[in-house]
């Protein structure tokens, strides 16, 4: 792979190789813009199969993180680490306290928190070594409650835009992934009055949503033409692709996976199918504003809620742009992000 070239094709402004042997860690911190502030983002521990796989994620990741923070009107810039491995390994100390210690180095460019394959519990070895980490127990905590009510606020927003009324009463909602995520958001909409079907690869998961929120069980790949007003990926990303556009009857699609676009030609797709599509990273960003405003703003819950909340408004305000502009919704959210970061930039 040509590192440079990558780097410069995604516009990196510093991507960092960590390696500590004796705790058999190995790692990459990815720190795409400090543009608006120090670049913010959780770190992935995954197993991938090859080096050129991690690279490629962490850039990818640490990109988006940067869109996401702008577009959340956070001041702070966009970064990502994955740790190299099995993420079911039992000793977990050596391994995130070293993570720690690279982060520690870079003095305050970057600073991260959970995210897939990671826990609050991995957070406070990091914490032993850097305080440039978020999502500890007794603070900001799981950012899932969060993440699923920034999903349910957007989920409402583009109710509002599409059909004249937020209220999300009646609807139903067709929920892929019920991990921590999928189940706060199926817990928010069955309050809210909304019916559910969910599906998820773990049966027990599918179970317990039905047995709590009255949800009805599909199987993972009837999920996409299930009959539902509302499409909620929670599982995995490139779920919006070719093959399964057009198996959608949903109007709506409002999720908290990342990277839900297989491609960027599949956001213009959905808006030629008449399909509102809430940009991943503008939906699921609550996560990321609670445990921002938290633990690096010193903003009290209240404040923190409020800021998730306001996920609704920025939803409407992408809406806005892509119809006046005649664009896909992520192309607008793009285009947001971008301004921001050009103002930012003194450009
Ligand atoms: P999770 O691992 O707890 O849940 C994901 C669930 O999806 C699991 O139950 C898994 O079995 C299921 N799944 C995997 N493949 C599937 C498939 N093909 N069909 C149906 N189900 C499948 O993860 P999570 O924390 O709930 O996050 C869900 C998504 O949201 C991920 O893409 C994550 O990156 C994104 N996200 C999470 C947060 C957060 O705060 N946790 C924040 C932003 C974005």
């Amino acid at each position: 792979m040509k590192i440079f070239e990558k780097i410069a094709e995604f516009g990196h402004e510093q991507v960092v190789l960590c390696h500590d042997p004796s705790a058999g860690y190995r790692g990459i911190i990815a720190i795409h813009s400090t543009a608006l502030g120090p670049a913010v983002g959780g770190t992935r521990f995954w197993n991938y199969s090859s080096d050129s796989d991690a690279l490629t994620d962490a850039l990818r990741l640490s990109r988006g993180m940067t869109y996401k923070n702008a577009v959340a009107r956070l001041n702070v810039g966009g970064g990502k680490a994955v740790i190299i491995g099995d993420n079911r390994r039992a000793d977990r100390e050596p391994l995130f306290r070293a993570h720690g210690r690279f982060i520690e180095s870079l003095g305050g460019r970057f600073a991260t928190g959970e995210d897939v394959g990671t826990s609050p519990a991995d957070m406070e070895f990091i914490l032993k070594e850097t305080q440039h980490v978020a999502g500890l127990q007794g603070k900001s905590g799981d950012p899932s409650p969060h993440t699923a009510r920034g999903v349910f606020r957007a989920m409402q927003a583009a109710a509002k835009f599409q059909w004249g009324s937020e209220s999300l009463r009646g609807k139903t909602v067709a929920i892929q992934g019920c991990g921590h995520v999928g189940y706060c958001l199926a817990k928010e909409l069955h309050h809210a009055g909304a019916k559910l079907i969910a599906t998820d690869m773990d049966r027990g998961r599918v179970d317990r949503v039905v047995r709590e929120f009255d949800a009805t069980p599909a199987a993972p790949e009837k999920i996409y033409s299930a009959a539902a007003d509302i499409f909620a990926p929670c599982a995995l990303g490139g779920i919006l692709n070719d093959q399964t556009i057009s198996l959608l009857t949903a109007k709506l699609v409002v999720g908290a996976a990342n990277n839900q676009l297989l491609a960027p030609e599949h956001g213009d797709l959905l808006q030629q199918r008449g399909i509102l599509y809430a940009p991943d990273y503008a939906a699921n960003a609550g996560g990321v504003i609670h445990g921002t405003s938290i633990e690096m703003l010193g903003w009290d819950a209240s404040q923190a809620a409020k800021k998730v909340d306001a996920i609704y408004d920025t939803l409407l305000k992408i809406f806005e742009i892509a119809s006046r502009e005649k664009i896909a919704t992520s192309r607008a959210a793009d285009r947001l992000a971008e301004e921001k970061l050009a103002k930012a930039a003194g450009r």
